[in-house]
C-alpha cells in the first residue's frame, strides 16, 4: 500500500517513555537517520520550499540540527552555521540566555558567521515550547541574518513553540506531528 511521506517518517522515529526524565516522551530520530529512505524523504520534504530559490546559511542547533542542517545545506547549496551550547567555539562569538525547563542556559555563534542580510534557514530535528529556536532567531538577527524558515521534523503542537516562532515574524515549517 502507498505509505504517505508522513506515516513514513512518523513510523521511522523511535518514542522512548521517561526519557531524559520521568513523563517525558522523547522522539529519538536516530532511527529515522538510519533508515536511508526516510532521511532522505525528510531532507526532501524541509527544503521543498526552496526549490530553485537562494539561501546564503543554514544555521543548525547543537546537536541533531547539526546532522540534519548538514544534509539541508548541501541540499540548498548553502553555507552552514554551527549554532552551538556555550564555550564550544573557538572564535569570537556572539552569546544569547534562554530559559529552559529547570534554568538557564546560553547559545552562541561565531561574530563573522552570518553577513547582514543573509537568508538563513534555521534547523533543528524538533520542536517543543520553541524556546530553544527562538533564542537561535534572536542571535541570527543580531548579526542581521534575514531569516527565510524554522525547519524542524517533529511538532510538539501542545507545546505552542510555532506560535512562539510566527510571533517573532519567522515562518515554521515542520514535516510531523
Ligand atoms: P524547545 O526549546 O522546548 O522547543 O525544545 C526543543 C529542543 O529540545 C530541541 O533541540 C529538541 O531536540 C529537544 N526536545 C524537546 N522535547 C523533546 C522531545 N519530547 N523529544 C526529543 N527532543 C526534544
Amino acid at each position: 500500500t502507498e505509505q504517505t511521506i508522513q506515516d513514513e517518517l512518523i513510523s521511522s522515529i523511535r518514542t522512548i517513555k521517561d526519557y531524559p526524565s520521568e513523563g517525558i516522551l522523547f522522539r529519538d530520530i536516530t532511527t529515522l537517520l538510519g533508515d536511508a529512505r526516510a532521511f532522505r524523504r525528510a531532507v526532501d520534504a524541509l527544503v521543498q520550499p526552496w526549490a530553485g530559490s537562494k539561501v546564503d546559511q543554514v544555521a543548525g542547533i547543537e546537536a541533531r540540527g547539526f546532522i540534519l542542517g548538514g544534509a539541508v545545506a548541501h541540499q540548498v547549496s548553502s553555507g552552514f552555521v554551527p549554532i552551538r551550547k556555550k564555550g564550544k567555539l573557538p572564535h569570537e562569538t556572539v552569546r544569547i540566555a534562554y530559559s529552559l525547563e529547570y534554568g538557564l542556559d546560553e547559545m552562541e555563534m561565531h561574530k563573522d558567521a552570518i553577513r547582514p542580510g543573509d537568508r538563513v534557514i534555521v534547523v533543528d530535528d524538533l520542536i517543543a515550547t520553541g524556546g530553544t529556536a527562538e533564542a537561535a532567531c534572536k542571535l541570527l538577527r543580531s548579526m542581521g541574518a534575514n531569516i527565510e524558515a524554522a525547519v524542524f521534523i517533529v511538532d510538539l503542537p501542545d507545546l505552542g513553540g510555532r506560535g512562539k516562532l510566527e510571533a517573532m515574524n519567522v515562518s515554521v515549517r515542520t514535516l510531523v506531528e
